[in-house]
């Protein structure tokens, strides 16, 4: 088999990366902290390596999805030997700070590895199709060898060019411009409760002029309207985490911080409140 590749971490999204490329007929090496979760994969064809390094030394290609660049670099650099590494492709998918990207490139660099930066801007069901994004940055020829793996994760890749913390920067720019739309919607929502006119129909008002995003706003209306908060698209948690990575990175780029000093507080009330296992329509309640 000529195209052969590992994924690293097999947690929801890297779960899904894995039986992708299962299906596009790679062969695919799989590790995961928790050997557990590679049961279903390799019941399909995968083959579970025993540690980080021989995973990585399967494969030409390696992708890496863990929770975040702490547990990634603590894969990378304590548990497997340079030499594994060497002339490997690594495609870092784990979502992060620019000045993450730009510390794993350099650390590749010095082992001679080849490194790739990309942002998935999709749910794990959302992943695999012609229209599905993501954000990859860094070195140009070792974005021509990662292409093909990436194009099975989505057909809408947006290249960015050779900085390699483009990607990550665009995804943060996207969130904010995500959590502006949802704060101003939710504040919306107070607006229509306190004049006792029906969130749905807001939510149908605001959904009809913006078309693509509005599926979504129309979504969390109903969910307010219904009063039943359980995660059906966007955990609360996800954007508590997204929130303050905006916040993090305004503080440590220097740029103007009113935007996450304003949103921020508010998502860390929805955690202290508990609300962190339900969907981000909860924030209303914070606003109540
Ligand atoms: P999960 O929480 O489902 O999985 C986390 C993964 O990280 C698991 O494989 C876990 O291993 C591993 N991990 C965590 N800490 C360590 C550590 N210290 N050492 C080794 N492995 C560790 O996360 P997702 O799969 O949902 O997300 C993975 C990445 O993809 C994140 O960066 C996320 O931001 C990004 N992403 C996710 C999206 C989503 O909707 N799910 C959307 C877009 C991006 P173990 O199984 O042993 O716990």
């Amino acid at each position: 088999n000529s195209k052969s590749a590992t994924v690293i971490g097999l947690g929801m999204m890297g779960v899904t990366l894995a039986r992708l490329l299962l299906q596009g007929g790679y062969k695919v090496t799989v590790w995961n902290r928790t050997p557990e979760k590679a049961a279903e994969l390799v019941k399909d064809g995968a083959i579970l390596a025993p540690d980080a390094a021989t995973a990585i030394g399967a494969s030409p290609v390696v992708v890496i999805c863990v929770y975040d660049y702490a547990a990634a670099n603590e894969i990378l650099r304590n548990t497997v030997t340079e030499a594994a590494l060497k002339d490997r492709v690594i495609i870092q998918l784990t979502t992060g700070h620019p000045q993450e990207a730009r510390d794993a490139e350099q650390w590749a660099n010095t082992i001679g590895a080849r490194y790739i930066d990309g942002g998935i801007q999709a749910a794990p069901s959302q992943m695999g199709r012609p229209d599905t994004p993501i954000l990859v940055s860094g070195n140009e020829t070792a974005y021509a060898q990662a292409e093909p793996v990436l194009r099975i994760f989505g057909g809408n890749i947006s290249y960015l060019g050779e900085q390699v913390a483009a990607a990550s920067a665009m995804d943060l720019a996207t969130l904010s411009s995500i959590y502006g739309t949802m704060l101003g919607f939710f504040h919306g929502v107070r607006i229509m409760e306190s004049e006792h006119v029906p969130v749905d129909t807001f939510g149908n008002i605001v959904g009809g002029i913006m078309p693509t995003f509005g599926d979504f706003i129309r979504h969390e209306a109903n969910v307010i309207n219904a009063g039943d908060y359980s995660i059906t698209e966007s955990p609360m948690r996800i954007s508590v985490e997204a929130v303050e990575r905006i916040s993090q990175h305004a503080y440590s780029a220097g740029i103007n911080t009113a935007f996450p000093d304003y949103a921020n507080p508010l998502f860390k009330k929805a955690k202290a409140a508990g609300l962190m296992e339900q969907e981000l329509a909860a924030l209303v309640k914070v606003l109540r």
